[in-house]
């Protein structure tokens, strides 16, 4: 078999530019764990990389048999770490008995979901590098207070510190995507536990973002049900507020909840 057929289904846009697979490959900080796990090979553009680094122990998970036999041909050296699967469906808890650093030239039809399953196992997750649609690779390193700022950005970065690494064209692909692409890298920072309920500061997000054009005051009805909140703060709209704020949103709803019972 020379290649891999695309299967758009896949989301499958193989990178042809062995230069950017490199940089991307090398992108991994040495402070990563030995343990490496690349999300959809494909035909292994970036995987070889990862190989030649002697220190990585690198396993790959892909979902496509296509891909995964081309892989066991080409790579033998990967035997017993070709995980062929879902990762969204993969339990990442009881994968490695340590921390694991993910990367990837992800499918983009997933890339939130991959990125939200990311947070939730922060704990096991210390550094991910990936390549992303650009918008979605911006909007992740999006700052507050502009458009592009939203849930993911928060979440993100309340544990994980974003850095939007560089831009993809379309044309170093095959088949080419639409839209250009941005490789980002996100480390692990040092809050372990954000000062207030965790729950409710991801309700919060979600819920404020998704009428991000209203106050947050009307936004959180669901939340606040009949209170209303006196302090400015639920004047303002849910992109006016970075991580910090988010949290001390969340230490006000939490108070005004408990003044009611
Ligand atoms: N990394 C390769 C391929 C990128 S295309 C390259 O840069 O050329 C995205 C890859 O993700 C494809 O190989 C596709 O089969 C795989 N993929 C798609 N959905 C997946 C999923 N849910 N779990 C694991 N792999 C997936």
């Amino acid at each position: 078999m020379n290649s891999v057929r695309a299967k758009k289904h896949l989301g499958q846009h193989f990178l042809k530019d062995q230069q950017i697979a490199k940089k991307i490959a090398e992108s991994l900080t040495s402070n990563v764990p030995d343990t490496v796990l690349e999300i959809g090979p494909g035909m292994g553009v970036l995987t070889q990389f990862l190989l030649q680094n002697q220190r990585f122990e690198t396993s790959v998970v892909e979902i496509d048999t296509e891909s995964v036999i081309y892989l066991q041909k080409h790579f033998p050296q990967l035997e017993g770490r070709i995980i062929t699967g879902d990762f969204l469906k993969m339990n990442l808890a009881n994968l490695f008995d340590k921390p694991f650093a993910i990367i990837g030239n992800f499918p983009y039809n997933i890339s939130s979901q991959i990125l939200f399953k990311i947070i939730e196992h922060r704990d096991k997750v210390p550094e991910m590098v990936g390549m992303f649609q650009k918008e979605v690779a911006e909007r992740v390193a999006s700052k507050h207070g502009n458009k592009t700022y939203g849930i993911l950005s928060v979440l993100l970065q309340a544990f994980y510190t974003i850095e939007y690494l560089f831009t993809v064209h379309e044309n170093v692909f095959d088949p080419p995507p639409k839209v250009k692409s941005g490789v980002i890298r996100i480390t692990r920072n040092s809050t372990t536990n954000l000062p207030c309920n965790e729950a409710l500061f991801f309700r919060i997000v979600k819920t404020g973002f998704n009428q991000r054009r209203k106050t947050l005051s009307n936004s959180l009805k669901s939340i606040l049900l009949n209170l209303k909140p006196e302090d400015e703060i639920f004047r303002k709209r849910p992109e006016q507020l970075n991580v910090q704020e988010f949290i001390e949103l969340t230490l006000k709803v939490e108070k005004l909840l408990e003044e009611k019972i």
